[in-house]
């Protein structure tokens, strides 16, 4: 199936890392031009040479929770590009792990700041160049917990449950003009679950071994983690003009993992 991509603007924050960076290169590989973003510029150099370093790749530092450099950002994808934008991925962000117990106010500040602000901020400085495009899309990278909560990710289910919920009323408000999707991943192999692995404190599990035992844990159907590649591809799908008619939708990448029908 042709996605149409060839030759579109997108843009995916957090493009320097796991899902976004493998979702940059599923976007260029398809011929389109894209734009990503980071806050740490080794990280994003890093990302740059291996996605090819051509013109029809843009890297900018950025962190999304600051409306100033999210609408600096904007300016030079508008100046980067023909002045609008096709599709943006909202993708940046982490996972915290703590349960009610051991989360205080501040951390489900921040906590809150990040999820809701990942989106907001982004959406509204990219607004204006996505409502020049003839097929725009915003597709926002969630997580299966706003649909199936976990007590050890409790702060962070909550807050994905209100970003479903935002997202939905975004893909209302926005119509006819701009589609607007979400994907609900479940566990992913990149970037956060690298680091969890890194800080496990039973040391003689080789890395196969102990992703093996989590997705066992997990009660994974599929037995093992998603790649970053598998959610990529799905995020794609639903910000292409070949998903035109898929808006408000949420799409599930977890290997099968949900209990909800
Ligand atoms: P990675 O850690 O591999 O990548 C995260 C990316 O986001 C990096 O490029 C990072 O760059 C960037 N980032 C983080 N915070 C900010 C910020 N404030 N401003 C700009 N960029 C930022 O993670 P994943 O690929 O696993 O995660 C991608 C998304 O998917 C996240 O939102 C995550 O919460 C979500 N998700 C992932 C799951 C999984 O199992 N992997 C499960 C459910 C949801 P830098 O740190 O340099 O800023």
């Amino acid at each position: 199936m042709d996605l149409a991509l060839k030759n579109r603007i997108a843009v995916v924050t957090g493009g320097s890392s796991g899902i976004g960076l493998a979702t940059a290169r599923l976007l260029l590989a398809d011929g389109a031009r894209v734009a990503i973003c980071g806050r740490d510029e080794a990280r994003l150099s890093t990302a740059k040479s291996q996605l090819g370093n051509s013109d029809k790749l843009l890297a900018v530092r950025c962190d999304v929770l600051d409306a100033a450099a999210v609408k600096d950002f904007a300016d030079k994808v508008a100046a980067w590009g023909s002045g609008h934008v096709d599709l943006l991925v909202n993708n940046a962000g982490q996972g915290r792990v703590s349960t009610f117990g051991d989360t205080s106010d501040q951390q489900w500040r921040d906590e809150l700041e990040l999820k809701f602000f990942s989106q907001i901020l982004p959406i509204r400085a990219f607004r204006p160049l996505l409502e020049k495009s003839d097929a725009p899309a915003i597709v926002g990278v969630n997580s299966l917990l706003s649909v199936q909560p976990e007590p050890h990710m409790l702060c962070t289910s909550a807050a994905r449950a209100g970003v479903q919920n935002l997202l939905k009323s975004l893909a209302t408000e926005f119509a006819p003009r701009i589609r607007v999707n979400t994907v609900l991943l479940g566990l992913v192999d990149s970037g956060q679950w690298q680091r969890r692995f890194e800080a496990r404190t039973d040391k003689s599990q080789s890395r196969d071994d102990w992703f093996a035992s989590l997705a066992f844990q997990k009660h994974i159907p599929l037995g093992r983690l998603g790649q970053p590649e598998e959610a990529a591809k799905a995020i794609i799908f639903l910000g292409s003009p070949a998903a035109s008619y898929i808006n408000g939708a949420s799409l599930e990448i977890s290997g099968g993992v949900s209990r909800h029908i």
